[in-house]
């Protein structure tokens, strides 16, 4: 007996799709992923119905009937679009596919639902539910797609090899639905990926980082990443996280593993939070350790200058993942330069004027960069990370004492330039620019308030000393 899921077809879109199915005698199954998010009980937003036939007329005809006015058609993919409601509608044909070695693009031609479960990457993507009335809700699971959705288990409705050769992107994908639904990879699918890894140079970098931002999100990424780079598709587009991996041992000291170290950062940022621009920033904090490694027979190894080097990374690295090389780019590139800072408060004596430095760098960052920060203290040794989060709860009382008192985020110092050249009736000059940085200093230091008669004060004392004459006096 096959079993019937009528009850979770409910929605208008469904009874709607089921008349006009019924009573043209047509085929039509919703199929992929919403079936698999269904059974797992995961709510989803987007709806893949496939007919047998042409998608366009059903998805023109359900539109008209569900009210909705405007219906993208792509004639030469054969597929059709429509929103409804906070829902993503999307009506193909079935199609077989035959695939050419050098390209994802197949050669696809009209198919029975049979062909075109065959082109699905997993079985649990596989899945279809009849919409015709005679068997409405029939669940049609040719390679038994729900009982490794109940085992959790990734498997190719294919031969692995076929199916990750053909289109080599199902490899990410593959990982990514383990890491996002903490699935296992069947044994022979992971031999397959290993592989046919390399295959991965014909997909074009937004699309492998549309997958990997996806594992980036996932609860845990340390366990997508750790199959990525088991698997050997990591080394295909991000060597420069792959050289992180690895210790290296003179005269019997060793440094910690980068690579696992980076990856618990992450899955300590991944706790809390969910922005996916500061997980990038725990992905590359210590992404310059590698080309700054060195080892001193007095001290052991070293990574100077690596959070600078980091820094000068980012923008690079962003540009070849196809990252945006807004906003958002020196955000990461800002925490990735900062990450050591609050550490080194936390590891020695803390001035207000240390504090105040950092929080005028951070600006409003900074508890994004404390949890950063937070999350790097990690170690074998349990004794260590008790007391680094001890002084950290003291740097972050701190923090927030000397920012209620002296506001220096966002800091703006209280004497603008427009005003220093109307004081002394000058032209923009060096002499500008000298009082500008002396008085900014002056704040940060603690010498004077953040305040604009303190500043004044401050400002017409240096300014004798540079020798400038007061045209008119602000006091
Ligand atoms: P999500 O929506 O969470 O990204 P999904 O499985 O729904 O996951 P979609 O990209 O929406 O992924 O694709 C819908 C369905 O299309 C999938 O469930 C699968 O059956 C099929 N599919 C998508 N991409 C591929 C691919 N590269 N190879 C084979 N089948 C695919
Ligand atoms: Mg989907």
């Amino acid at each position: 007996m096959s079993k019937n899921y009528a009850s979770y077809l409910k929605h208008p879109v469904f009874k709607v799709a089921s008349q006009i199915v019924t009573e043209k005698n047509l085929q039509a199954y919703v199929i992929g992923g919403f079936v698999r998010d269904m059974l797992l009980g995961r709510p989803s937003k987007d709806i893949d119905i496939v007919v047998i036939g042409s998608g366009l007329d059903l998805a023109k005809e359900c539109a008209e009937r569900l009210r909705v006015k405007k219906v993208s058609l792509f004639q030469n993919f054969g597929t059709a679009h429509f929103k409804y409601k906070d829902l993503d509608v999307e009506f193909v044909g079935a199609r077989k596919e035959s695939y050419r070695q050098d390209s994802r693009k197949p050669l696809v031609e009209d198919g029975t639902l049979a062909d075109d479960q065959n082109r699905r990457d997993f079985t649990i993507n596989a899945l279809a539910l009849s919409l015709h009335a005679d068997n409405f809700g029939e669940l049609i699971d040719p390679f038994h797609g729900e009982e490794d959705l109940e085992k959790g288990i990734l498997r190719t409705p294919l031969d692995p090899d076929t199916t990750y050769s053909d289109d080599p992107l199902r490899m990410l994908r593959a990982i990514r639905f383990a890491a996002q639904l903490d699935f296992k990879i069947e044994p022979k699918s992971l031999q397959s990926i290993l592989k046919n890894a390399n295959r991965l140079e014909i997909i074009s970098m937004e699309r492998i980082v549309e997958e990997c931002n996806k594992i980036i999100l996932s609860n845990e990424p340390s366990r997508g990443f750790k199959l990525l780079y088991s698997t050997k598709l990591l080394q295909q587009f991000f060597p420069e996280m792959v050289a992180l991996h690895g210790v290296e041992i003179i005269n019997g000291k060793s440094h910690k593993d980068n690579f696992y170290h980076t990856l618990e950062v992450l899955d300590n940022v991944a706790g809390k939070s969910d922005n996916l621009w500061l997980r990038w920033a725990a992905i590359l904090h210590d992404i310059a350790k590698p080309p700054t490694k060195k080892f001193d027979p007095e001290i052991g190894w070293t990574f100077h200058g690596h959070e600078d080097l980091g820094a000068r990374m980012t923008p690079r690295i962003f540009k070849r993942l196809k990252l945006p090389l807004d906003q958002k780019m020196k955000y990461v590139q800002k925490l990735v330069r900062l990450h050591l800072r609050p550490i080194a408060l936390v590891k020695g004596f803390v001035t207000d004027s240390a504090i105040r430095r950092l929080l005028s760098e951070a600006g409003d960052d900074i508890e994004d960069l404390m949890v950063l920060c937070n999350a790097d203290i990690t170690s074998k040794n349990e004794f260590k990370v008790k007391k680094y989060r001890q002084n950290f709860d003291m740097v972050l009382s701190k923090l927030k004492a000397v920012e209620e008192k002296d506001r220096i985020r966002n800091f703006q110092p209280p004497v603008s330039g427009e005003l220093i050249m109307q004081v002394y009736n000058i032209a923009p000059c060096a002499e500008v620019g000298i009082l500008k940085s002396r008085i900014k200093e002056a704040i940060l230091e603690g010498e004077i308030p953040n305040e604009s008669a303190a500043a004044i004060e401050f400002m017409l004392r240096i300014g004798g000393e540079l020798g400038l004459t007061i045209a008119n006096d602000p006091r």
